[in-house]
């Protein structure tokens, strides 16, 4: 069993609804989420949008692949009537958008997948929530704890 931590965001339609179905879709895949965080509104990252984001974090304790994880997140995102795709780096407002944060202390990269999620620590609407419900755990590559990295990233930005 790993302990996979995922990023949900909408910014489109009814966010909380959006977020609380997409948990649903994955607790059918992956089973009941160990911990859930709470939903965060923020500013979009990247773009420019009046839509702000709900945001929130989920872990689960899976025996499946990174690939499985992958398809299940990507089939709920279609599930969810998700379109739009990031191209080229360009993102967009979504219904909704799943990030594979973490997947125990392994490290993955693969054409199609990178894993610790390479901006996650440098998004507050990732390491927030992350930390409210894994403040302890260590990013197997920069060898910090979220707790560690969201501090840093604070005081980064000024906090
Ligand atoms: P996006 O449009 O932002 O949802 O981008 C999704 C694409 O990023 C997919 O085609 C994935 O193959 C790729 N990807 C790479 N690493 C990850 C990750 N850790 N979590 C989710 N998608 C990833």
């Amino acid at each position: 069993m790993k302990r996979l931590f995922l990023s949900l965001g909408s910014n489109l339609g009814d966010k909380k609804e959006n977020l609380m179905r997409t948990i649903e879709k994955l607790s059918s895949a992956l089973g009941t989420p160990a911990a859930v965080s709470s939903i965060i509104e923020t500013e979009p990252w990247g773009f420019t949008s009046a839509n702000s984001f709900f945001n929130c974090v989920a872990a689960f304790d899976t025996p499946l692949s990174p690939t499985e994880i992958l398809h299940i997140t990507q089939e709920t995102e279609r599930e969810m009537g998700r379109t739009a795709k990031s191209v080229n780096g360009e993102y967009k407002d979504r219904i909704i958008d799943i990030d594979i944060l973490l997947y125990g202390d392994e490290t993955i990269n693969t054409e199609n997948l990178t894993i610790p999620h390479p901006l996650m620590h440098k998004r507050l609407f990732v390491l927030e929530p992350l930390a409210q419900i894994a403040p302890r755990h260590l990013h197997p590559t920069l060898k910090k704890t979220i707790a560690e990295l969201l501090n840093e990233l604070r005081s980064c930005l000024n906090f």
